[in-house]
């Protein structure tokens, strides 16, 4: 702005003030007018600078406190009152010390007859009302009885003073001294009252801002208990609930509707979650003291309603500009390396674990290299690479080829080739409906024959003969402890039969050896039964599941049929169908209901409660021996109906937001489809929402705080067969004895004189089970010395993961890695040849067995006892951490430590890794980081992986070092082990919104193929790297030669992109329903001071017009004649 004009400016506020003359008020405030409604709001803001505030509102004191005040300096000066103050943050401030609400009010009073004056009165005070000090002030002085009077009895006239008295009070309600005001004076009666009033006579929605304003006025009101209560106590959910159910389609309703839902989940009557105590069903005895509440019982009397808000402060709060205080900005925290947690001989042990470094091999035969000689076993030699490529090819050929065709085919691809088509060849289903049954899309023709062409016995007379009743059997997994004799058959004698009848095969998976580990699976529970899924394999699906399309709408009538709950109970059934703490059996198979079983392995479902014909709610079991992180979820369903779609509601989730809400499915797996060779855990469900419910945690068990909130999740599922058992989980499930099993077929899958494989334990768990270390490399060339020496000093890389075991992406994406590294594929005959590979596949098994979503069996964890893990208490992670100890100790610290991850509020894949510059840069930390050396190549795999892994995006990746995560492996690995590049590598739950696979839901093959990618990674990373040898090089050139350069491309690439391109992807963008009602997130939509600044706009050029002007349709227009 001009100089020249900011002088202007300021010898014109400063008359105005001076002045008497009224002259020259009117010409000034004419002239301020002018240069305001032509200006931006800077400008506005300027004069807010050069005290327009104040010589406004003197002027409106002084020009009011005249025996006969002149309004025809008032209207011109409320007008430029209320542009002003809706852009002053400290308006009420400065109008209360200048006295000027008193006479505003007073100046209301005066003209409540006279529309036209009585209008611009109001502005003013909508505009002091923003601060709720000021508003708390005018309450105290009367407003609220005043606009009152002027909104009440409904009449339809005058609409634009009842439209601008309703935002007032609403406004003033704001203020929780106000609120308890109203209360007391019986208006929530009145306001509930004038809601239907115009809701029954406006009937063609003319003045919905109207409707809108007494509803927000409600809306305040129910954030005080008391209002609440008045609320209920007047039939308000009724009301509301019955004035709105006719007209949820309408459009032009929407301001009012959402508001209505905001005012009805507020006050839905909070109450305990139907469970006898909120810790889990499950306890087990543990060292040492459980860190979590002990067990408590929960009663009615227990539970305390939010008092939260009870607080009778009425200041404004201020804008706080958020800071990233976790960022750990301690220099000599971030740099320092601290000593050993134990004494160095406790470190001999893991010596055992490192036997390639002491083994002479001295029974290997000179002759290298000599491949024919090995008898092939079942896997020998494979050239399985669990690729989304390979998949399709692997689809496309399975009607025609026999499954040993199939491996020759897939054989034939390597992780190389694949990464050249992986980015532009997934597999899609065209045209397919989200919410469809994909078990319709596989190939099924539906004559009774399965895909390798064999005839199949009936089905439905298969499960329902005695023997063969899936439902029941589930196969026993044990039959010593299992008495109950009606089961005559030995488990081992059913699945052989099934076996024999329905020929399958999945790659790595073998029920029979399932059946054997698992008998050894040692849960809390003592699990007699197994899932299906689990024993029979799971193939993943013929195509790439798109995500969910949200289904507009979909939250509001699930949140309207919750309150239909409260207001008609009779409809409601209300039967516990399925319960872990009721020690009688609960289902009659009589009955018409579903079944439900969740004891087995990674099983997870508490309790179930029929509350409609086809609607179940569901509560899930907290960890064992803590209280929380109901998550995860894995059941059996049984006896349902085919073409029915019905709901479940998981109303005891944690999460305050889920990838539930931006398109990911719960999976499914179908015993009937398995039957009929489909044997697939497919994504499925529709009408999918999370939000917050009225269910709180009792104040006893929090321990005095406030009530912890729980999340509902629901979806419908229509399941492909009547009569069929099914199994729905969170996520694709994979157990520990799936891993065992795994594990077993991968050692008898290699070949012995190639690859080194060795699996032992690494420790027992606190729950008696194995936790297994896995070594993987190259054996040597031949026994010569120069072998075994290039043998021993290979370098390490170290791979964990399962840690949290809700994750079982995580398994997924190390199925992968396993895999791929024992295949024949030549990136990991280079991968073995050149590293050592110690994996720890699972870190929290027992975690894992029992159900659990984040902890081990004593409640904790374990991703946040790496600084200081107690070997009788974490031997996992003690064990772990001692193994990285070890290796450091002899210099042979990993190249790359990973630890993988699932993620359940971002999608795709992305690395968390350690930088002290990003941190301190990030943190704005005043600490001179120039003088600090930090080798960046912490950033080079991410990079390669970029460019390699479809599913992969750098733009996700952190290098953060935040307070909160100073406990995890990542970050100790980091600091303690100095390893540079230590990582968390973290899967969605999800899927991708970016590469070829956008819009895609994970499947297990993606999962698996990044795990691949991974590996890939390594060897592309040490290529790359200073140190990377001749001999590596000459054979990476070859292996590129033969791969037509698509290493060399990428190689490239890598190279060229250097700078990388980080720009930061958001988190999911707002959702776009209200998942938690009570965050008063749509409160600025309120004071819309555009529409506020039209209306006086308007006013301005129309004040000649007549007083008693209608407000027009909606939007404060005139109505047409
Ligand atoms: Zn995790």
């Amino acid at each position: 702005m001009a100089e020249q004009e900011a002088s202007g400016l300021q010898v014109l506020l400063r008359t105005l003030q001076s002045s008497s003359d009224r002259e020259s008020i009117l010409t000034i405030l004419q002239l301020l007018g002018d240069l305001l409604s032509g200006g931006t709001d800077r400008r506005i803001r300027y004069m807010i600078s050069k005290g327009g505030s104040e010589a406004l509102l003197q002027t409106l004191v002084d020009t009011a406190r005249t025996s006969s005040p002149d309004y025809d300096i008032l209207l011109p000066l409320f007008r430029l009152l209320a542009k002003v103050g809706l852009r002053d943050k400290k308006f009420g401030q400065k109008a209360l010390e200048l006295e000027a609400l008193d006479v505003t009010l007073i100046l209301a009073r005066k003209n409540l007859c006279h529309s036209q004056n009585l209008l611009h009165c109001l502005w003013a005070l909508r505009v002091f009302a923003a601060s709720v000090t000021t508003a708390a002030m005018l309450g105290i002085n009367g407003a609220m009885e005043l606009l009152f009077k002027v909104i009440t009895p409904y009449m339809q006239k005058r609409t634009r003073i009842i439209r601008a008295a309703t935002e007032v009070l609403a406004a003033l309600l704001k203020s929780k001294s106000n609120s308890r005001r109203a209360v007391n004076r019986g208006y929530v009666v009145g306001l509930l009252r004038l809601h239907q009033d115009w809701h029954s006579h406006d009937t063609a929605n003319t003045y919905v801002l109207i409707r809108r304003g007494l509803l927000l006025c409600l809306k305040h009101v129910a954030a005080l208990r008391s209002g609440r209560e008045a609320f209920l106590a007047a039939q308000g959910m009724e009301t509301l609930f019955s004035t709105t159910q006719n007209c949820l389609d309408d459009k032009s309703l929407e301001p009012v509707i959402s508001i209505v839902l905001q005012i009805l989940r507020q006050c839905y009557p909070k109450s305990p979650l139907p469970l006898v105590t909120a810790s889990s069903a499950y306890a087990f005895p543990v060292p040492g003291s459980v860190t979590s509440d002990p067990p408590c019982v929960l009663t009615e009397e227990d539970f305390e309603d939010d008092g939260d808000e009870e607080a009778d402060k009425d200041s404004d709060s201020e804008d706080v500009k958020e800071e990233d205080d976790d960022l750990e900005t301690d220099v000599n925290k971030l740099t320092s390396k601290p000593g050993p947690d134990r004494p160095e001989e406790e470190l001999r042990q893991y010596e055992a674990m490192c036997l390639e470094l002491s083994c002479s091999f001295e029974d290997l035969e000179s002759k290298p290299g000599d491949d024919l000689s090995f008898e092939e076993t079942q896997y020998a030699n494979h050239h399985h690479i669990p690729t989304a490529a390979s998949l399709k090819r692997h689809c496309l050929s399975k009607d025609q080829l026999s499954w040993g065709q199939e491996r020759e085919d897939t054989g034939r691809t390597s992780l190389l080739s694949t990464v050249k088509m992986g980015r532009s060849s997934v597999h899609l289903a065209s045209g397919k409906a989200p919410g469809m049954n994909p078990y319709q899309n596989a190939q099924s023709n539906g004559l009774g024959i399965d895909s390798s062409g064999s005839e199949i016995p009936d089905i439905q007379a298969f499960l329902n003969e005695d023997a063969w009743d899936i439902d029941a059997m589930s196969c026993p997994r044990m039959s010593a402890s299992f008495s109950n004799s009606t089961r005559p058959r030995d488990a081992t004698e059913v699945i052989n039969k099934l076996l024999q009848t329905h020929p399958q095969h999945i790659p790595f998976h073998d029920p029979c050896l399932y059946m054997a580990k698992a008998r050894r699976t040692r849960s809390v529970a003592d699990f007699k039964m197994m899932a299906f899924p689990d024993l029979w394999g799971h193939r993943p699906p013929p195509s790439a599941q798109p995500m969910l399309e949200r289904k507009c709408g979909i939250q509001r009538i699930k949140i309207f049929e919750d309150i239909r709950r409260l207001l008609q109970p009779s409809d409601i059934i209300n039967k516990v169908v399925f319960s872990l703490d009721e020690p009688w059996p609960l289902q009659d198979t009589a009955s018409d209901c579903l079944r439900f079983f969740s004891k087995f392995e990674s099983g997870n479902l508490r309790k179930a409660i029929q509350v409609r014909e086809f609607e179940y709610d569901l509560l899930v079991n907290a960890d064992v021996n803590n209280t929380q992180h109901q998550q995860w979820f894995y059941f059996r369903v049984s006896g349902m109906k085919a073409a029915v779609p019905y709901r479940f509601n998981v109303i005891n989730c944690e999460k305050p937001n889920s990838q539930f809400n931006y398109g990911m499915q719960p999976t499914l797996y179908s015993v009937k489809e398995a039957l009929l060779g489909r044997p697939t855990w497919i994504r499925m469900g529709h009408e999918i929402c999370y939000y917050k419910n009225h269910y709180r945690q009792s104040a006893a068990v929090t321990g005095g705080a406030s009530g912890k909130c729980y999340y509902t999740l629901t979806f419908a599922v229509t399941f492909p067969h009547d009569e069929d058992v099914c199994y729905l989980a969170y996520h694709y499930p994979y157990t520990y004895s799936a891993l065992m099993t795994h594990l077993d077929i991968l050692e008898k899958s290699v070949n012995p004189k190639q690859v080194y494989f060795r699996q032992e334990v690494l420790c027992q768990t606190l729950g008696g089970n194995s936790c297994p270390l896995v070594t993987i490399t190259a054996m040597p060339e031949s026994k010569s010395a120069d072998h075994v020496e290039q043998f021993r000093q290979r370098p390490y890389q170290v791979i964990t993961a399962r840690v949290h075991p809700g994750e079982s992406n995580a398994s997924w994406v190390m199925k992968g890695t396993l895999e791929f590294l024992v295949s024949s594929d030549p990136v990991a005959r280079l991968l073995r040849e050149n590293f050592i590979f110690k994996i720890i596949p699972m870190l929290n098994p027992d975690g894992v067995i029992n159900g659990n979503h984040r902890c081990s069996l004593r409640g904790e964890d374990l991703n946040r006892q790496w600084l200081s893990p107690r070997a009788h208490l974490q031997p996992t992670i003690y064990h772990a951490k001692g193994l990285l100890y070890y290796l450091s100790s002899i210099g042979r610290s990993p190249v790359v430590f990973c630890d993988f991850h699932g993620h359940s509020q971002k999608k795709n894949v992305f690395l968390y890794g350690c930088s002290i510059k990003e941190t301190l840069w990030q943190a704005e930390s005043t600490v001179g980081t120039s003088t600090l050396i930090e080798d960046i190549s912490y950033r080079t795999l991410p990079k390669i992986l970029d460019k390699l892994a479809p599913a992969f995006t750098m733009s996700s990746c952190s290098f953060l070092v935040e307070k909160s995560r100073a406990s995890t492996a990542r970050v100790v690995v980091w600091r303690e082990m100095g390893v540079s590049r230590s990582y968390t590598m973290e899967s969605s739950y999800c899927g991708c919104n970016q590469g070829p696979y956008q819009g895609l839901q994970f499947g297990t093959s993606e999962l698996e193929e990044m795990g691949a990618m991974f590996c890939l990674g390594l060897l592309i990373l040490e290529l790359k790297s200073v140190s990377c040898s001749h001999h590596l090089l000459t054979r990476a050139a070859t292996l590129l030669n033969a791969e037509e350069e698509a290493l060399d491309h990428y190689l490239q690439r890598c190279s060229s992109s250097s700078s990388s391109i980080t720009s930061e992807l958001d988190d999911e963008p707002a959702c776009l329903e209200e998942i938690d009602y009570s965050t008063d997130s749509s409160s600025d939509q309120e004071g819309s001071f555009s529409e506020l600044d039209r209306l006086i706009q308007e006013c301005a050029f129309n004040k000649e017009e007549g007083d008693e002007e209608e407000e027009g349709p909606g939007q404060g227009r005139k109505a047409s004649p």
